[in-house]
């Protein structure tokens, strides 16, 4: 292990330091306007750009480029392209043109389109994103790039990023002039997320259809232990495991992603990553990155890495938790309380809008997270619930507090500021307060918007968050456009003041995974969106269509496609889980059950036969209990496969998805408990698929 980090750091990824070197340097002065403006590229330049990283590509062993692109499925998508151009006397040389850089055209048909493009006419194409750095993997140059159908329309997840990421870019950067700071070019967002996963060893994952099919178990009886001796988290680290993050950690970092903390999570076989945060675009490039990554140094160490929500009963899932913030072209963090009363003004602005935002769109960012997947997480005591909250800590909530009532506010320290009573405070931030239970938390110097699903893309909720802040920046915007500069401050604490009143409903600073909280919740009107199919109609609600629509983030067009896009997706992932289970009780458990309860049987007469009028009441025990469970198994499976036939024939698609989550889940959940009751009964070498215990506790 005497890697040269430093030197290793970033080797695969085409950044600034190589294009410096390999570029003219006027190219390289006008790409980097591109990638720090998003001024137009020239043609001459994409040009060049394009013979550099062929070069470079070359250099280090690659033969093919691919634009890679983010399909609204939760992974990315590529085609690779090799190099060689023929050069008709039988040789080739190896050519890569700016127009192939900057644009390509799939044949895109399969890509889920929610009918924005029909079949027929399936030319959509790929745009490079000059501000994600092209990498190189196994042998093929990786190009980020956007997803658009042929008229424009976005049928990806970046292109309404970039679309979300410059809306809030305009709508910071207007309010940072409004009040004063008129050197501000450009604000960014910058995200962190923290990454959950589960490793299991690679031969028994094999033997189990469900995971293999559906990423998560659909039957299993409980370990004899769980995570209830809270031995997990952070211990120490099993050398497989600690080996498998260590190759990790170096593919990781080869490709420039700053993977930075490592360490065991709740449940037993669970782990996290979390890496240095980056501009919100390059954060979920390698957040994409990340999690493809950590299967394929899972299955050299032969193991598989899991990413779905919730892999295992009874233990926690896994999330992924969106840190959030906004910086300024000058380094400022928007959201750090900063040391002077003119770093507060802005600060509490900035905050402010934040609370406006999550309290009007709380719908939205539940949406932005929701999956048949992570449903299953969201409100099950191991995850916020599905009730959208902000967690501020006490000293925060006591200065607003302060500025709504026009009090005097008390520091933590006992200090009472020397202010007026309708100036804003000057505080110092307080990083003490920790909150584990809130969805959306402050964490001293950014947001934690912690209701994300281990398996998504983060690009969903930051499209949400990005658009929803810029809107209530806006609308700040227009309350202080005239306000001479002497009044600014007292004009902020009466915008302050009259936007707490509003939103305070949806700050809450107490445990959120209790009753108290919920019944509270719905007393204060905030929404509890509990599944996917309960929350879905709100993202084709007026007021949201709205937004986005005035942003420029979705056309009605786009909203609607992604509506019927994420339903069905919903829809098919929970038809795949009963096709599963149907096949593993039917094909797999129930022969199981009834090969042991001709094994019991043959025991008892050959017993009797020898020993006549012996006791045989522990076979006649189990043969009933047995026999009981496989009827049950056999009536469940009957129900679910009707269940899931009528649940699929629905017309509609939010109908379809309604009919998935009360009947067909139930129904699975019912066959569940015989199916699992069953296995604890059977001898292991009976049993078709390795148990809970194997399976968590045997790497
Ligand atoms: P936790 O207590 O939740 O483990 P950490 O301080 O370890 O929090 O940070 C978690 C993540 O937050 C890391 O990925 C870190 O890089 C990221 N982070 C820190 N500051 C910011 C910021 N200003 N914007 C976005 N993410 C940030
Ligand atoms: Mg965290």
């Amino acid at each position: 292990m005497t890697q040269n980090i430093p030197e290793i750091y970033g080797s695969l990824v085409f950044n600034d330091r190589i294009m410096r070197s390999k570029l003219p340097k006027d190219m390289y002065k006008a790409l980097k306007k591109t990638i720090e403006n998003g001024t137009h590229l020239e043609l001459d330049v994409a040009n060049s750009v394009a013979v550099a990283m062929k070069e470079w590509a070359i250099e280090n062993g690659a033969t093919h480029y691919t634009h890679w692109f983010q399909p609204m499925t939760n992974v990315t998508a590529e085609k690779h392209d090799s190099f060689i151009s023929p050069t008709g006397d039988g040789l080739v040389i190896m050519d890569f043109s700016g127009k192939e850089l900057v644009k390509g055209e799939p044949d895109a048909s399969s890509f889920p389109s929610g009918g924005l493009r029909a079949t027929f006419e399936a030319r959509g194409y790929t745009a490079w994103d000059p501000t994600s750095p092209a990498f190189i993997k196994d042998g093929t140059l990786y190009i980020p790039t956007a997803f658009c159908s042929y008229s424009g329309e976005a049928l990806d997840k970046k292109t309404p990023l970039l679309r979300s990421m410059d809306t809030l870019n305009k709508a910071a950067v207007n309010m940072l002039h409004i009040l004063g700071n008129k050197g501000i070019k450009h604000v960014s967002t910058t995200v962190g997320p923290e990454q959950e996963y589960f490793l299991v060893p690679k031969e028994l994952y094999k033997e189990r259809k469900d995971l293999v099919f559906c990423g998560r178990t659909l039957l299993g009886a409980p370990a004899p232990k769980g995570q209830e001796m809270e031995d997990h988290y952070f211990g120490t680290l099993k050398p497989k495991v600690a080996a498998y993050m260590h190759d990790l950690d170096v593919e990781l970092w080869k490709l420039g992603i700053p993977a930075k903390t490592k360490h065991n999570e709740v449940a037993p076989a669970q782990h996290e990553l979390a890496p240095v945060f980056d501009t919100t675009n390059v954060a979920v490039d390698h957040n994409q990155l990340t999690m493809e990554v950590m299967k394929k140094v899972a299955d050299k160490h032969d193991l598989v890495c899991l990413l779905h929500e919730k892999p295992f009963e009874g233990i926690n899932g896994s999330g992924k938790h969106n840190n959030w913030s906004m910086i300024t072209d000058d380094g400022v963090n928007l959201l750090d309380p900063g040391k002077t009363p003119a770093e507060n003004i802005q600060f509490l602005v900035f905050l402010m809008a934040v609370i406006k935002a999550v309290d009007e769109y709380a719908d939205l960012l539940r949406i932005s997270v929701a999956s048949a997947g992570n449903d299953h997480r969201l409100g099950a005591n191991e995850a916020p619930p599905a009730v959208v909250s902000i967690f501020l800590g006490d000293e925060l909530t006591e200065v607003l507090k302060s500025i709504e009532n026009d009090t005097y506010f008390t520091s933590h320290g006992a200090v009472q500021m020397d202010i007026g009573a309708t100036v804003l405070p000057h505080f110092v931030k307080d990083n003490t307060d920790r909150n584990r239970t809130s969805p959306f938390a402050f964490t001293g110097n950014k947001f934690e918007f912690r209701m994300l699903g281990s398996a998504a893309s983060v690009a969903n909720p930051n499209i949400v968050l990005n658009t929803a802040v810029a809107e209530a920046l806006d609308q700040f915007a227009k309350e202080l456009a005239d306000v001479a500069p002497e009044d600014m401050e007292h004009a902020v604490h009466e915008l302050i003041k009259r936007a707490i009143k509003k939103h305070k409903r949806v700050i809450f600073n107490g445990n959120g995974y209790t009753d108290e909280w919920i019944e509270e919740a719905a007393k204060r009107g905030l929404y509890n969106l509990k599944s996917t199919p309960d929350a879905m109609p709100m993202w084709i609600a007026d007021k949201n269509i709205e937004l986005f629509t005035k942003h420029s983030i979705f056309t009605s067009e786009e909203i609607h496609s992604r509506y019927d896009i994420w339903l069905e997706n919903y829809s098919k992932t929970i038809n795949i889980e009963s096709n599963t289970m149907v096949e593993m009780v039917q094909k797999d458990l129930l022969p199981s059950v009834l090969s042991y309860v001709e094994e019991i049987a043959s025991t008892a007469s050959l017993k009797a036969s020898v020993v006549p009028g012996i006791s045989c009441k522990s076979e006649t025990t189990l043969i009933t209990k047995l026999s009981q469970l496989s009827d049950a198994m056999t009536k469940g499976l009957e129900k679910l496969k009707a269940d899931t036939a009528r649940a699929k024939a629905a017309e509609d698609v939010l109908e379809n998805a309604k009919l998935y989550q009360t009947e067909v889940l139930e129904d699975m959940e019912e066959l569940r408990r015989s199916a699992d009751e069953a296995e604890t009964l059977i001898p292991d070498d009976l049993l078709p698929y390795p148990t809970y215990g194997k399976l968590l506790f045997y790497i």
